[in-house]
């Protein structure tokens, strides 16, 4: 490894540009990943480009996000929004562009990081081509969600392809969690290495508000039960579970009883479709007086909302890592969440929250109305959350995993022809 190219990672993240507005269409944990991951990389000395795919001309080419962290958009398609299971066929222009952009820059990436499965596809070819060093992050595994919902895209089969090919030759895999370890394993491959590097949260930002300042911030008196879902629009994200476990709950018709559910959304596009179905259950069920939808959220606003909240509810039908709950958790707020995936590794049972099956509306209207009926119970379940997320779930520490992996990649790489002439 020469100095020059010692401390530098291209980080693909075709459909999840960390330089957007997150919470709305399809941005949501990946952007948030690949954005604090580059960032707090570049803070350790990395050179980081993290190439996205450019949607709007509108859009920059190259955002610089800390001195040696920048985004870079490649055309791919057209440049415009593309739902994500209709990009494979525009992977080849963006492997063109990137090996254009490479040479207009005079840099060969020897190590690339890749998010999510076209992405991994990206990666695939740069080994061939030349040789690059992968490390892959699934972010959502086929095998796994589309066992959770009704209608198999019709990309499915060749999803799975790559999915399993890119377990049997990447460097490494990157699990966030033992759950999605343990899945890869059993419905993958159990060829291919596989370390566990968590997803992170910003510990300064969560929690560095407090709740009475939160709720006078936001209009909410402290007697008031606050229940609160953040994400994005989306069936699998089970809001409708939550919505029918709150009009169950033993606080319902209490005066003091509010449900937050914030999140963004397009009128006409499947996010916008899917908070039409929820605000019409919770029009059916009589709910409005105490339902309210702020809409999108920012990353700034967030720490309040977390923070004024009794407790916070992930009620996914899958998820396989899940960052709202840890930033619920670093704002000393308790999580109900689903007994799925990551939440089973980030929540732990009647310590920082509870876990319900999901889709069981009865079980999480228990578990919600438990939390709230018990102030003192929610305080150290909140404090237990806090601490939970400040020893596993930084970001800082994310990063010095990842840059550790990435320097151990990158030294085998020059050991490989040396080992191969013993
Ligand atoms: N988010 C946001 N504003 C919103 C809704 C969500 O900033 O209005 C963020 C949220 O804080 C989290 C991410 O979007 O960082 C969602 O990540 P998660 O892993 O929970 O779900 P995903 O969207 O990846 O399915």
């Amino acid at each position: 490894m020469n100095a020059t190219t010692e401390k530098r990672v291209a980080l693909i993240s075709v459909h999840g540009d960390p330089a957007i507005e997150i919470g709305k269409e399809e941005a949501g944990g990946q952007n948030v990943y690949v954005r604090h991951v580059g960032e707090a990389l570049g803070q350790l000395g990395w050179q980081v480009d993290i190439f996205t795919r450019k949607v709007s001309i509108k859009q920059d080419e190259i955002v610089q996000l800390n001195q040696n962290c920048r985004t870079v958009r490649l055309v791919a398609g057209p440049v415009e929004f593309v739902p994500r299971d209709e990009l494979l066929e525009h992977m080849p222009e963006f492997l063109d562009n990137f090996l254009k952009f490479q040479k207009e820059n005079n840099i060969t990436y020897e190590l690339v990081h890749t998010n999510y499965w076209h992405s991994s596809w990206v990666g695939m070819q740069l080994k061939k081509i030349q040789g690059t060093r992968q490390v892959h992050t699934y972010h959502s595994l086929g095998a796994v969600k589309y066992n959770t919902i009704e209608n198999i895209p019709q990309i499915a089969s060749q999803r799975l392809t790559v999915e399993k090919e890119v377990l049997e030759t990447a460097e490494r895999i990157v699990a966030t969690s033992p759950q999605e370890q343990e899945h890869m394993r059993s419905l993958v491959s159990t060829k291919g290495n596989i370390d566990i590097i968590p997803c992170g949260t910003d510990i300064h930002r969560f929690g560095a508000v407090e709740r009475q300042a939160a709720r006078a911030e936001l209009g909410i008196a402290p007697e008031t039960k606050v229940i609160l879902y953040v994400g994005r629009f989306d069936p699998r994200k089970g809001i409708e579970t939550l919505v029918r476990a709150v009009n169950e709950s033993q606080l319902r018709g209490d005066d003091d009883l509010k449900l937050i559910i914030g999140g963004g959304s397009t009128p006409g596009n499947s996010d916008g479709i899917e908070r039409d179905r929820i605000e019409n259950i919770i029009n059916e069920l009589g709910m409005n007086d105490f339902t309210t939808l702020p809409g999108r959220l920012s990353q700034e606003i967030l720490p309040t909302y977390y923070a004024a909240a009794d407790v916070c509810v992930v009620p996914s039908h899958y998820e396989p890592f899940g960052l709202v709950a840890i930033e619920a958790m670093a704002s000393g707020t308790p999580v109900v969440a689903s007994d799925v995936g990551g939440l089973q590794f980030t929540v732990v049972p009647e310590v920082t929250g509870l876990l319900a099956p999901p889709q069981d509306v009865a079980a999480f209207s228990a578990a919600i109305d438990r939390i709230l009926l018990n102030p003192q119970w929610r305080g150290k379940l909140g404090q237990a959350g806090r601490k939970r997320v400040e020893t596993k779930f930084s970001w800082d520490g994310v990063a010095t995993q990842l840059g550790e992996l990435y320097t151990q990649i990158l030294q085998q790489t020059v050991k490989e022809p040396a080992l191969a002439s013993k």
